[in-house]
């Protein structure tokens, strides 16, 4: 008698293959079978009509904080997400020495916009090491299973200092040994990678570049050579990629024979820039050099709204002064007291924000209840102003002023140069992208984009009506199985006899992604912009139940998963 077994579901596998009718037999939270001719389970499903597909593994989150407070890992547990990797992006909390957290919370909040006033409630700092926080995080039970990276910029602060909060500082002989051992130490203790920031948008709350900014080659080459000696992780790396900047890490990843993982994105002043990066990913490989890009699948955009973190009208005197009053007050004194009206939209501050927004304007949709993320060029706030010959600051704060005025425009700063997402499906399709990029659990008052994995399927496989569409099989092998694969994590990404029994029941007709919302949910009273999803009918991690429509069942059966796994598939 199986523990479970899903009956009559359409099964995509993850490996890329077609989908096909079939049972799920699921034992001791592994998978034993797919196919027909299954025997019967304590619990059966019955599946008909609806996809059963391997739970989502999203490598590029930033749950390093909330991972030691939520155990329901919100929202990545609404969209199906069964293992999440954080410490992306050079950014974490090990290690850590006591009396220095505040550096930490700083760099957090200045790169990920993760409010210092959360984190400094949320967070214990019950550890120093970097192995004694896997130990806290290995503690907590939580709904996914979880894995982490060494991030370069705590690492970088632990050894050098002060020092080592200035990215142009350079590691003495000595502070490189011991780069070298606590690389080795990470890895020893369960470390997936090794995380590392190169690009100017990622600065401190105090305004100061992200320490690992610069950092040279030896620097490069010591946590390289640990890599090495523990045969272990993969160099994630979030860069601008400016002239010369792949060789520097492509040596890296050489003299480490690991893998290299790249964000890959289009951003606006070099809008051909990431093909560059994408033929060296290719050439890379080629040469023997195991390289992948992580993707985003749609635009990357800030959400303008009257709470959030970006309002077009927060620096206004004007606006100033109403801005104690409840939201729906304040958004019906913008619809309806006519000076305030013209001084907002006429009498705007000459300052950097206001000029900012005016940019923005020109760029930003309104984001409304059928969420369309690929909006065509004469969609955006200031095609619209100019048809009817208005101002396009009337017409935002026509929109954000609506109803309880929690209406929000999309601000797509990335991955949308060219009005559609033609790049992204290029992207998409490349043989060495896997999706990454959504960064759950960071950005929490500006970017909402923790439902790649649900868009995915719903834009690329159903809803697009500007250009191509994606297969189903395609795009659930780039978020279960490559994603997994890339950090080697290959017990996962799979439904086939001896993988992880992590798997979604899906109603793909009724998979949607929620509007995005404001709630106030973190620790001090910190809020958050999540969306919520529809037509994920049951997850389950390790052949346990953890969500039923959207609900959780209470149950905690996801751990911390430490280094790389075996491939149950592959020949002993
Ligand atoms: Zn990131």
């Amino acid at each position: 008698m199986h523990d479970l077994v899903i009956r009559r579901g359409t099964v995509i596998d993850g490996t890329g293959g077609p989908m096909q009718a079939a049972d799920v037999a699921i034992e001791d939270g592994r998978v034993v079978a797919v196919g027909s001719g299954v025997g019967p389970g304590h619990r059966e499903i019955d599946a008909a009509e609806q996809l059963v597909l391997p739970g989502w593994v999203d490598i590029h989150t930033h749950y390093d904080g909330q991972a030691t407070w939520d155990p329901e890992m919100t929202p990545s547990s609404w969209h199906g997400v069964t293992t999440a990797v954080f410490g992306n992006c050079g950014v974490g909390f090990a290690p850590v020495r006591p009396g220095t957290e505040d550096f930490l919370i700083n760099l957090m909040e200045g790169v990920e916009d993760i409010p210092g006033t959360v984190l400094a409630e949320g967070l214990d700092f019950s550890w120093e090491s970097y192995p004694d926080y896997l130990d806290v995080l290995a503690s907590v039970p939580r709904v996914m299973d979880v894995g982490s990276q060494l991030p370069h910029g705590a690492l970088r602060f632990y050894v050098m200092g002060e020092r080592g909060a200035d990215h142009a500082a350079v590691p003495t002989s000595a502070e490189l040994a011991d780069i070298e051992r606590l690389v080795t130490e990470a890895f020893a203790s369960g470390a997936l990678g090794f995380s590392t920031s190169r690009t100017t948008k990622h600065k401190a709350a105090d305004g100061r570049l992200t320490p690992s900014l610069s950092a040279g080659d030896p620097e490069l080459a010591a946590v390289a050579r640990a890599m090495k000696a523990a045969q272990a992780g993969v160099l994630q790396v979030n860069s601008d990629f400016g002239p010369g900047e792949f060789d520097h890490l492509r040596q890296a990843a050489e003299l480490s024979g690991r893998p290299l993982s790249v964000l890959v994105l289009q951003v606006d002043n070099a809008p051909e820039l990431w093909r560059e990066t994408l033929e060296h990913v290719h050439a890379a490989n080629a040469a023997g050099v195991e390289a992948t890009a992580q993707v985003g699948c749609r635009p990357i955009g800030v959400m303008l709204g009257l709470d959030v973190t970006v309002n077009p009208f927060k620096n206004h005197p004007a606006y100033q002064a109403i801005a104690h009053l409840p939201t729906a007050e304040r958004a019906a004194r913008m619809r309806n007291d006519p000076e305030l009206r013209r001084a907002l939209v006429h009498d705007r501050p000459a300052d950097s924000h206001s000029a900012w927004m005016d940019y923005a304007l020109t760029r930003a949709f309104e984001l409304g209840d059928d969420l369309d993320y690929e909006q065509s060029p004469d969609r955006t706030v200031a095609a619209r102003a100019a048809s009817v010959g208005g101002s396009p600051w009337e017409l935002a704060l026509d929109l954000l002023s609506e109803g309880d005025g929690d209406s929000l425009l999309l601000y797509p700063f990335e991955n949308y140069h060219g009005g559609s997402l033609e790049e992204i499906r290029q992207m998409l399709v490349d043989p060495y992208s896997v999706c990454g990029i959504g960064d759950a659990g960071a950005h929490v008052g500006t970017i909402c984009d923790a439902s790649y994995p649900t868009y995915l399927l719903t834009h690329w496989a159903r809803d697009r009506t500007r250009g191509e569409r994606l297969p189903l099989e395609f795009l659930v092998h780039k978020q279960a199985r490559r994603t997994a694969e890339t950090f080697g994590l290959l017990d996962r990404g799979v439904l086939a006899p001896g993988y992880r029994a992590d798997l979604n029941i899906v109603d793909f007709d009724a998979l949607s992604v929620g509007r995005p919302e404001l709630i106030w949910d973190l620790p001090a009273g910190g809020k958050r912009l999540v969306q919520k999803a529809k037509g994920y009918r049951h997850t389950f991690v390790r052949g346990i139940e953890t969500f039923i429509d959207g609900e959780p069942t209470g149950a905690r059966p996801g751990g911390l998963v430490r280094g790389a796994q075996a491939d149950p598939g592959a020949p002993r």
